[in-house]
């Protein structure tokens, strides 16, 4: 048995995306690198993909058989 459920697991990645975000936004604009600050707003689309998918999992997979069309659409969406 994993010692995360799946939502822990994104959860927690979605927390360390949060951190890097931050950080690679703050480091950007001190240092002025026009390369770090455009990879935090990439991360920042990988955040908001990990929140739909967040929201699919613990919305839509309350049991393992209705759990394959929200994640279809949460792959399509993102
Ligand atoms: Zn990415």
């Amino acid at each position: 048995m994993p010692l995360l459920s799946r939502s822990g697991r994104v959860a927690l990645l979605l927390g360390l995306n949060i951190i890097m975000f931050l950080a690679e936004l703050i480091v950007g604009y001190t240092t002025g690198s026009l390369a770090l600050i455009a990879d935090a707003f990439h991360m920042l689309s990988d955040v908001l993909s990990q929140i739909i998918a967040l929201y699919a999992i613990r919305v839509g997979c309350l049991n393992v058989s209705s759990c394959q069309r929200p994640l279809y659409m949460v792959s399509l969406v993102s």
